[in-house]
């Protein structure tokens, strides 16, 4: 599949509402003007790809709907060549957003399957991010400190080992809760319990963050 003239102007329609609802961070949008959504997606979604809906992608998960990923984009405050931390690569679209942004990406996906697909997505079309296949709640100490972590899953709680692997100074975007969740962006201004400044941005739905890899079976 190819990124035609139809795609790119749907893709301006839709960071033309992306606008229109509030989002207002100029590097978020350009970004998202740059990322071709519906290359993430099956090819029979592709009619749908720049509404603004979360989509099926493989393994009973959803691809985030574009003002989610704008909006935690837009909380996450990067600035070029920051380290970043993304656990849920999914379809890899918010991870190509993080890149096209001009961050070093780090991201990590529980399912096998989710893994090898957005791995060679990203790889093809020249995002360079590093992919890993593990648990997210565990974070990649190896890479550790991050400068901004974003969780693109529901975290039942905010995840400690993630708070370690943040940098004093840094931010974490997460949705904390069960069934619906509330989206949490957390700022690690030292390193006691007592550091940390939480602002609420409000409800939202994602899928829910699990322990362990999963092969599928396979
Ligand atoms: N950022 C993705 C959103 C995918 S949905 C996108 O733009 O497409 C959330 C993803 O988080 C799913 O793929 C799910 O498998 C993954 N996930 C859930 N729990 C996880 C965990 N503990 N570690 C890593 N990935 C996890």
């Amino acid at each position: 599949m190819e990124d035609t003239f139809k795609h790119q102007g749907w893709r301006r329609q839709m960071v033309d509402a992306l606008r229109e609802k509030g989002i207002a961070d100029e590097s978020v949008l350009r970004a998202m003007t740059e990322v071709p959504r519906h290359l993430f997606l099956e090819t029979m979604l592709d009619y749908m790809a720049y509404e603004d809906r979360a989509l099926p992608i493989k393994c009973g998960q959803t691809i985030s709907q574009p003002s989610t990923v704008a909006f935690q984009s837009a909380l996450l405050d990067a600035k070029a060549d920051m380290k970043v931390l993304e656990v849920g690569t999914g379809s890899g679209y918010q991870t190509a957003v993080l890149c096209a942004l001009g961050l070093r990406v780090f991201t990590i996906e529980r399912q096998k399957e989710l893994f090898d697909l957005s791995k060679k997505r990203l790889q093809a079309l020249k995002y360079r991010a590093k992919c890993f296949l593990g648990d997210g709640y565990k974070g990649l100490p190896e890479y550790a400190p991050f400068d901004r972590i974003l969780i693109t899953c529901g975290a039942p709680e905010v995840p400690a080992d993630l708070l370690q692997q943040l940098k004093v100074g840094g931010v974490m975007v997460v949705p904390v809760g069960g069934d619906r969740q509330e989206m949490l962006r957390i700022a690690k201004m030292g390193d006691k319990d007592s550091d940390l400044l939480q602002q609420r941005f409000g409800d939202c739905n994602f899928v829910p963050m699990l322990e362990k890899l999963d092969y599928g079976g396979k």
